[in-house]
């Protein structure tokens, strides 16, 4: 094993759906991270005691890994992920089977320019933290960072699923101003923008980002305008998702990269 990978245990596993799961694993000491950043995870399949209680043949013994986005805060003690299940995708397919003890493997060489350091220009006003899916992943864990409550006026999370019931995280998120903000002296206003794509909820809204921007519903449910002159736009999940959104901030809103330090919009892709 290299000198940078190392087993952490699985403490907990959290199912929100068929197809979403999170669950937490212990932190080497060594290892720090910022809020935002990503690292790489690998599993065994052969080792997971789903497969060794079940007697399973044919499972792979190698290990896999693949890029995650970490949930919990630099000043967690452990560490936590959220994970989709990819029907045959050969990471996921093994690793929605993990149980409370098993091991998977860390690199801890964390990766990854999805994060709040790399704004020089505008200064720090509006972040706008836009989300589908599991790329809600870095978000929970920069919000989960008293600097951002500090360093913003205004938070504005949206977070975009297909169905009510993949919302996940919503306590959390509904927690985040008491828990957080509540501890810095002039904390940001947060509010939280839930969208269902293919199901009407009451509270929610209903249409892809590059839509709600347009006819300015994004906006109007948080009560603030995105401007090129004091918004910070992150997104982060799926890809045609980043390069849409990213092309209507620019034709509609004005918005630039942020490259090397100044510009609006910083973006990750999930695939
Ligand atoms: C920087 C970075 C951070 C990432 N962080 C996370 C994370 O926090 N949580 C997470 O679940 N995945 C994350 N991913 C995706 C992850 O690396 C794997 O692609 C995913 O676990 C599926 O692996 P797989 O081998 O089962 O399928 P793969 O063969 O890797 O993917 C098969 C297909 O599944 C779809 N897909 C992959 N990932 C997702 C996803 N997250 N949501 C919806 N569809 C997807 C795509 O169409 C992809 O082509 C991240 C990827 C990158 C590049």
């Amino acid at each position: 094993m290299s000198d940078n990978i190392q087993p952490v245990k699985v403490l907990s596993k959290t199912t929100w759906t068929p197809n979403l799961f999170s669950f937490t694993v212990t932190r080497p000491d060594s290892f720090k991270f910022s809020a935002g950043q990503f690292v790489r995870l690998g599993v065994n399949p052969s080792r997971l005691a789903y497969h060794q209680q079940k007697r399973s043949t044919d499972v792979p013994d190698e290990d896999i890994f693949r890029a995650y986005s970490i949930v919990s805060s630099p000043y967690d003690e452990t560490l936590e992920f959220f994970s989709i299940v990819i029907k045959d995708g050969a990471f996921t397919s093994q690793l929605q089977h993990l149980q409370e003890g098993d091991e998977l493997l860390l690199n801890t060489t964390p990766f990854g320019f999805l994060t709040l350091a790399r704004y020089q220009e505008p200064v720090a006003k509006d972040l706008w933290l836009l989300a589908t899916g599991t790329g809600l992943a870095p978000f929970l864990s920069m919000l989960q960072d008293l600097k951002t409550w500090e360093d913003y006026e205004h938070i504005i999370l949206a977070y975009s699923a297909r169905s009510e019931k993949e919302l996940a995280y919503l306590d959390l998120i509904h927690s985040l101003e008491e828990t957080f903000g509540s501890l810095v002296e002039s904390p940001a206003k947060f509010t939280f923008v839930p969208i269902v794509t293919r199901e009407k909820v009451e509270g929610a809204l209903n249409a892809r980002f590059p839509q709600l921007l347009i006819s300015g519903e994004l906006e109007d449910f948080a009560g603030a305008k995105l401007d090129p002159e004091h918004s910070h736009v992150m997104l982060c999940g799926n890809p045609q998702m980043v390069e849409d959104t990213r092309n209507t901030l620019r034709d509609e809103k004005g918005m630039v990269m942020n490259r090397r330090g100044v510009g609006n919009i910083a973006v990750e892709n999930y695939w």
